[in-house]
């Protein structure tokens, strides 16, 4: 039988792209020139989607692939894949769960630390050759702090477990109360953030969660306040984030995603209560390896006839009835 046609959408690691070359036809979609032209003639053969990068898939690509069954994707997040329309029009689409989970979870105590403690300044203090005129500036403390977590899925749910150890009360917002979790639930993210004065955010991007995050969270948050994003940038409005930092509204803000990456506001950058990170939560080779190998999991089980391993939510029910 011939060899399934692949549309590999933007570079990827040699974990995905050693082995799916060896396993099917593969288009590298970046390369081409006169993408309509070449969709026009090529889009019917294409069986699977090997999605990276952001660049939206949605009805408009998805729409000139008639033969399509498959995008697996690179990430937990896919914001950029419109998964609703694919699940409508019998596509599975699949994510990298789980496998990032704890590296994640480190990054953000990382971040989080780094944000509360000023480790970047202090550290920019000793290069700078500042120390030996003076010793560099006391900081705030985790120490008495409550932490809330909006967003306590699985990654929210690694960052509660290893605060824990730090003996931080932990509360947390979600559209949902979770059975058998022992933390508190709070019903409002505005209310939570007056309840606690370390925010951390792991929600998941896209329209239903766009600017969740504004200036009556800010406010509630208060100005002993800090506030942890490293979920997505578009869930916070970044206008009201820079004013309520500038302003001292809330004390600090320690981030690694951004509403419009990789381009961040100048005037983030201006600010001295901020740690600005690059979106690498997941970057480490480990678990970017990780990440890729459920790649091709995916693509591999699923047009061997064994179904996807690892559907999300919007196209589990095709996943179901066609996978295998
Ligand atoms: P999960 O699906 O396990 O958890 C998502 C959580 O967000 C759930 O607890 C859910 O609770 C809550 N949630 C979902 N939708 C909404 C909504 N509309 N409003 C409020 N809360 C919502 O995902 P993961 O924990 O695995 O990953 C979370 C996100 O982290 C990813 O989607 C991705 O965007 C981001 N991420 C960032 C990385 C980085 O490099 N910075 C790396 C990996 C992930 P409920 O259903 O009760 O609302």
């Amino acid at each position: 039988m011939a060899r399934p046609e692949i549309l590999q959408i933007a570079p990827m690691l040699p974990v995905v792209t050693d082995q799916i070359a060896k396993l099917f036809t593969v288009h590298r979609f970046w390369e081409v020139a006169d993408k309509e032209a070449w969709l026009a003639e090529n889009g019917s053969r294409i069986r699977g989607v090997a999605a990276g990068g952001h660049s939206p898939i949605n009805e408009t690509l998805l729409g000139k692939l008639p033969s399509l069954e498959i995008v697996a994707a690179f990430g937990v997040g896919y914001d950029q894949i419109d998964a609703k329309w694919a699940g409508n029009n019998g596509i599975v689409v699949t994510n990298t769960p789980d496998v990032l989970t704890d590296e994640v979870a480190d990054l953000t105590i990382g971040l989080l630390i780094s944000t509360v403690r000023r480790i970047p300044a202090a550290e920019r203090h000793l290069r700078d050759g500042k120390w030996p005129s003076g010793a560099f500036q006391l900081t705030s403390s985790l120490r008495d702090r409550k932490i809330g977590i909006l967003g306590l899925g699985r990654i929210g749910k690694a960052i509660a477990k290893r605060l824990q150890a730090f003996g931080l009360p932990i509360s947390y917002y979600g559209r949902h109360k979770q059975d058998g979790v022992e933390y508190a639930y709070v019903a409002d993210p505005v209310e939570l953030a007056r309840q606690v004065d370390v925010l951390i955010s792991v929600i998941p991007g896209g329209k239903a969660t766009e600017k969740t995050i504004g200036a009556a969270v800010f406010e509630a948050l208060g100005p002993d306040g800090i506030f942890l994003n490293v979920g997505r940038g578009t869930v916070v409005d970044e206008a009201a984030l820079i004013d309520a930092l500038k302003s001292n509204k809330i004390q600090a803000a320690g981030l690694d995603v951004y509403a419009d990456e990789p381009n961040v506001p100048a005037e983030l950058m201006a600010l001295e209560n901020t740690v600005l990170l690059p979106h690498v939560a997941s970057g480490t080779v480990h678990t970017r390896n990780a990440m890729g190998q459920l790649v091709v999991d995916n693509l591999v089980s699923w047009f061997d006839g064994r179904g996807a391993v690892t559907p999300v939510a919007e196209t589990a029910e095709v996943a179901r009835t066609k996978g295998s």
